[in-house]
């Protein structure tokens, strides 16, 4: 997410930034065009296993390809193999997407989150290199993808290629709420101060909606949380929540959710030395794994 509010007051920290901006903050603009082009899919899947995703064997290099749906929106991948994940259905939602650059009079729509106007979508962080935050996101869904088909899930996705615009967040929610989710994770990375690093998890806060998910929402939180440290060394957030877990009433992700839901900021984009990790094939495929992991937990020993 591009995360804005570190640069406000410190009384709005806790509640700004992500896929929200504050107010006063300018619409979206056009991405600039220096940017280098991202890399999209290259090789086959990785091979399927019955292993649970803690369990797969090395990473690939390059992010699994996933058959496209039509012009890169929502789609749904049965499983690849059979294990602790069977009949479960996991919501993978790579947050904001490359096509958002260029196309403001799309995301900067209007939706209700549940509590407040926010806006469709907005473009995402990126480091100071340029590397853009929608590709990370959509490098992490689709090697988490891979892990949990491989396990016996089924999973839905928001997007499936780094080229379109969208879909809005609550769209986005819907797509879990219509398909019964057992889980959903939305998976983004911060733009936030550059001394800082480390990633978060973003909670739920009842709002009469999502009041039956709040507790599974903090399990899952917990898992997740416990799980990416573990899976990849990375620390909690410096900046964002406490021990790495951060409330929050400002997303429709959230706010309009009804099944067990977080999101999770991997890392800070800002950072120098998060930036270098989480750029990389290697890392992208770990945090994957690590997610998988956490999912796994919340979804079996729940
Ligand atoms: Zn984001």
């Amino acid at each position: 997410m591009r995360r804005m509010a570190w640069a406000l007051p410190a009384v709005t920290l806790a509640v700004t930034a992500c896929s929200v901006a504050p107010a006063g903050t300018p619409p979206a603009a056009p991405r600039p065009a220096s940017r280098p082009a991202a890399s999209p899919v290259a090789t086959p899947t990785a091979p399927a296993t019955t292993e649970a995703p803690a369990a797969v064997a090395a990473a690939a290099t390059v992010p699994p390809r996933l058959p496209h749906s039509p012009h890169g929106g929502p789609g749904r991948f049965p499983p690849t193999g059979s294990g602790v994940l069977n009949k479960k259905i996991v919501l993978v939602d790579p947050g904001h997407n490359g096509g958002n650059f260029s196309a403001p009079e799309i995301i900067n729509q209007l939706i209700w989150n549940g509590r407040e106007s926010e806006t469709c979508d907005t473009t995402g962080a990126e480091t100071d290199t340029g590397y853009t935050e929608a590709q990370f996101n959509w490098n992490v869904a689709r090697y988490l993808t891979a892990d949990l088909r491989a396990a016996g899930a089924t999973v839905i996705l928001t997007r499936t290629s780094n080229t379109g615009v969208g879909p809005c967040v609550t769209k986005r929610t819907a797509l879990a709420n219509q398909a019964h989710a057992s889980a959903a994770v939305s998976i983004h990375a911060d733009g936030g101060p550059p001394g800082g690093r480390g990633f978060a998890i973003l909670e739920p806060v009842a709002d009469g909606i999502n009041n039956a998910i709040i507790g599974p929402s903090a399990r899952l939180g917990t898992d997740l949380r416990n799980a990416f440290a573990a899976g990849t060394g990375e620390p909690v957030s410096s900046y964002d929540g406490i021990n790495g877990i951060q409330p929050r009433d400002d997303l429709a992700g959230v706010n309009l959710s009804t099944v067990p839901k977080v999101f999770i900021e991997c890392a800070n984009m800002r950072n120098p030395t998060d930036a270098a990790l989480i750029t990389t094939p290697a890392w992208q495929a770990k945090a994957a794994r690590a997610i998988a992991a956490g999912l796994t937990t919340f979804l079996t020993q729940r």
